[in-house]
């Protein structure tokens, strides 16, 4: 879907950019390593591919920093990628909304949660609808634990890297991906069936590794973290209104990638919140096999 998701991130983050007068959406190109026969075969049908071509460059000038790349001579370039800088856009609306009294952080607590023929009540708010938006905690909440999630533990590293000078994306083995003064995003590591989201040694060594390989030149590690991603079973998001409580959402399912996907799924949440169409068949959650068990 990428020819609808594309156009419709970059509109909105750029529009909240220019509204928020803040920076977070940065338009980078994305040097990509191919990996073995697998790869390059892989590669080689999608670029001969139409719809692809929009995408997809040969060769760009990287002069500047592709000496410091293993196997480089391997390289493709993906156009039209962007780096989103969520944490920075999340921390600006939370210091925003506190201030203006329409956000409070706190825990959510399910047993508070109250509804009648009027609407809900939770503590001293009253609503029409309630829309849960909990990332992999969505299986903890009563009305919609029994949702075919399939959570997947990630972990990054954040290094310096001083003399990589490069301003792409970089796809080696694993994703190098740039924050300013010599700092550099590397991820990620994608295991299932975890126990907890604590940044852990086996990744941390996973993750270096890849980078020995990735870069000819030294790191530092700066940081290392881990979370939930709340990946789905059939890789979807998971959207709609409960079967029994029709004023209780979810919009939930964004897996590994949130920020390209919830753009496009929020406008179309919202017109479905405004009662203008319905929840694609694709991403609801009464889709099959979207609930464990069957529903009304
Ligand atoms: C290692 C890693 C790498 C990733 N890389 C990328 C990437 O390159 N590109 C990309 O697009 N995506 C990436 N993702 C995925 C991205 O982070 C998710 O798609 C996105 O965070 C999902 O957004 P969300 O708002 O649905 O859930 P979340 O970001 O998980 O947000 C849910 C929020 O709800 C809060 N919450 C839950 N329950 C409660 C409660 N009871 N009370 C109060 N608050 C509650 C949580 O604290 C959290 O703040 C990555 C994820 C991981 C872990």
């Amino acid at each position: 879907m990428i020819d609808e998701l594309v156009p419709i991130a970059k509109k909105m983050y750029q529009e909240i950019e220019a509204q928020e007068k803040i920076s977070f959406f940065h338009e980078r190109n994305l040097m990509w390593v191919l990996e073995g026969i697998g790869e390059e075969n892989e590669f080689g049908r999608r670029a001969g591919d139409a719809q692809y071509a929009p995408y997809i460059d040969e060769d760009e000038n990287v002069e500047n920093f592709i000496h410091n790349i293993k196997n480089a001579s391997h390289r493709k370039f993906i156009k039209q990628a962007a780096q989103v800088d969520i944490a920075n856009l999340i921390q600006h609306f939370q210091k925003k909304w506190v201030a203006e009294g329409i956000l409070r952080i706190e825990k959510f607590d399910y047993e508070e949660l109250q509804h009648n023929e009027d609407g809900i009540v939770y503590k001293d708010i009253k609503a029409d609808k309630i829309i849960f938006c909990e990332g992999n905690r969505a299986t903890h909440n009563p009305f919609f634990n029994d949702l075919h999630f399939n959570i997947s533990k990630g972990e990054v590293l954040i290094a310096k890297i001083p003399n990589l000078k490069s301003e792409m994306i970089i796809k080696n083995g694993l994703t190098i991906a740039p924050l300013g003064e010599e700092l550099f995003w590397i991820g990620s590591t994608f295991t299932w069936k975890e126990e907890n989201d604590l940044p852990s040694n086996e990744g941390k060594e996973i993750l270096i590794a890849k980078l020995k390989n990735a870069v000819t030149i030294p790191f530092e590690i700066v940081q290392h973290l881990a979370a939930f991603r709340p990946t789905v079973f059939d890789r979807r998001p998971l959207i709609g209104a409960h079967p029994e409580f029709n004023n209780y959402l979810i919009f939930n399912g964004l897996g590994s990638k949130g920020a390209s996907l919830a753009p496009y799924w929020s406008t179309q949440f919202v017109d479905f919140l405004l009662n203008t169409t319905e929840i694609s068949k694709e991403v609801s959650i009464f889709r099959k096999n979207a609930f464990r068990k069957p529903t009304v």
